[in-house]
């Protein structure tokens, strides 16, 4: 069955991903199962996404119940959900109401948004990190660093300056009064769970400040709940971007994304000036509004750190995990050789779903209703996973 409709899919899906390693077909909790009905544990969670798991009660009623009350209606229109979930995410930030939010389907267009509403500022140039990723649209892409994903579609949009990440020196110099913006993601997800120093993000508001520029953080990784706070600044004290980005989590995996600027940020895009034909819509937004409110009642923030410390313990024990980085359940594992892929393929033939960030770099951002006993199964099954990782690693490169 798998083998079936991956054939058919590379007959008939445009190959921007490379071949699928799965076909899955169904999923509960921090499971899946593949259409050959073989069981594994995500640890994946659609790329931080999955945050409630599969098939939460609380998000398929949500889902199901606004879909037959008001399924989508356009932007020219209010609807509670939207307004409801606006409030919420403004509360979370504790931004009071100088504080507005634009909402869309996705990270890149949350960072599209907040692009465009730094252009308002009257400033050009934006300085953004070593590291980076900020999404695939032109603009997203203008800000992500990546040689490999900005050589092919050169030239691309803005004057971006790109300095190295946690590096406050760099970015003091970068930064003058013609900068707009300093773009940052709180914690590097794409390069690998990458947590600068402490102090880092105090430094960039301050550099940002002191230019009149904005600091906006990219929270579309960390946010909602992954980290052990529902933002990732948060974990650090006086930290107070002026935007914030977020996506992934937020819906659950109904497609969302939100752009909130709080001052003199939040009034920059003005009637006009930006739109989206189904960014909030009714259902969108009832997801949302059910994720957060689930993380609430079930205490996955502190499920998230208590699993994410587990987590953490049983990777840095491993034999050959040289390093473990991150907070909560958004974490990263440094190998001591470059057998990350095949650690994805023995994983995957042992139950577990697993992700490579680089070639000797693990990333695991499971959902947030991961459970201990999940983490126990991989805690037995992980150095069977890593030796045979190892060893097809040596096969190959002689
Ligand atoms: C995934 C990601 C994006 C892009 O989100 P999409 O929904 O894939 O467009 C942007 N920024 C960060 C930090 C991300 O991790």
């Amino acid at each position: 069955m798998s083998e079936q409709i991956q054939q058919r899919y590379a007959g008939a899906v445009m190959n921007t991903f490379g071949p699928p390693a799965l076909a899955l077909v169904r999923g509960q909790g921090a499971h899946v199962w593949d259409a050959d009905g073989k069981e594994y544990v995500d640890l994946l969670g659609g790329i931080a996404v999955n945050a409630l798991g599969h098939a939460h009660p609380a998000l398929v009623d949500a889902v199901t119940t606004q879909l037959q009350t008001l399924g989508h209606v356009s932007n020219f229109f209010a609807t509670e959900p939207q307004v409801a979930l606006a409030e919420e995410l403004v509360g979370l930030l504790g931004w009071g109401d100088e504080a507005r939010v634009f909402f869309s389907n996705s990270g890149a267009e949350a960072n599209e948004a907040a692009l465009k509403l730094t252009r308002r500022t009257g400033r050009t140039r934006v300085v953004a990190a070593e590291g980076s990723f900020h999404g695939r649209t032109m603009g997203a892409l203008s800000l992500t660093s990546k040689a490999a994903y900005r050589e092919p579609f050169a030239p691309l949009p803005g004057e971006v300056a790109f300095v190295p990440y946690d590096d406050v020196a760099a970015l003091d110099s970068a930064v003058d009064d013609t900068v707009a913006a300093i773009v940052l993601e709180p914690i590097q997800g794409e390069a690998g769970v990458v947590v600068p120093s402490a102090d880092y993000l105090a430094a960039a508001q301050r550099i940002a400040h002191d230019h009149g520029a904005l600091l906006w953080l990219d929270e579309v990784q960390t946010g909602i709940a992954r980290t052990g706070a529902w933002f990732a600044h948060q974990l650090l004290d006086g930290v107070q971007p002026d935007v914030i980005t977020l996506a992934k989590g937020l819906g659950g995996g109904i497609p969302i994304g939100a752009t909130v600027a709080r001052g003199k940020a939040a009034t920059l895009l003005q009637p006009g000036n930006h739109g989206t034909t189904f960014g909030g819509n009714p259902v969108a937004s009832a997801a949302a509004l059910a994720v957060l409110r689930t993380i609430e009642a079930e205490g996955l923030l502190t499920a998230t750190l208590e699993r994410g410390d587990q987590l953490a313990a049983l990777l840095a024990k491993q034999t050959g995990v040289l390093e473990v980085t991150g907070s909560g359940l958004m974490r990263g594992a440094e190998l001591d050789g470059p057998y990350a892929a095949q650690a994805v393929a023995s994983g995957r033939d042992a139950g577990f779903i697993l992700n490579a960030t680089g070639p000797s770099r693990l990333r695991f951002v499971p959902p947030l209703v991961l459970t201990s006993d999940d983490l126990d199964a991989l805690d037995e099954a992980l150095p069977t996973i890593l030796d045979t990782a190892r060893a097809a690693a040596q096969e190959t490169t002689p």
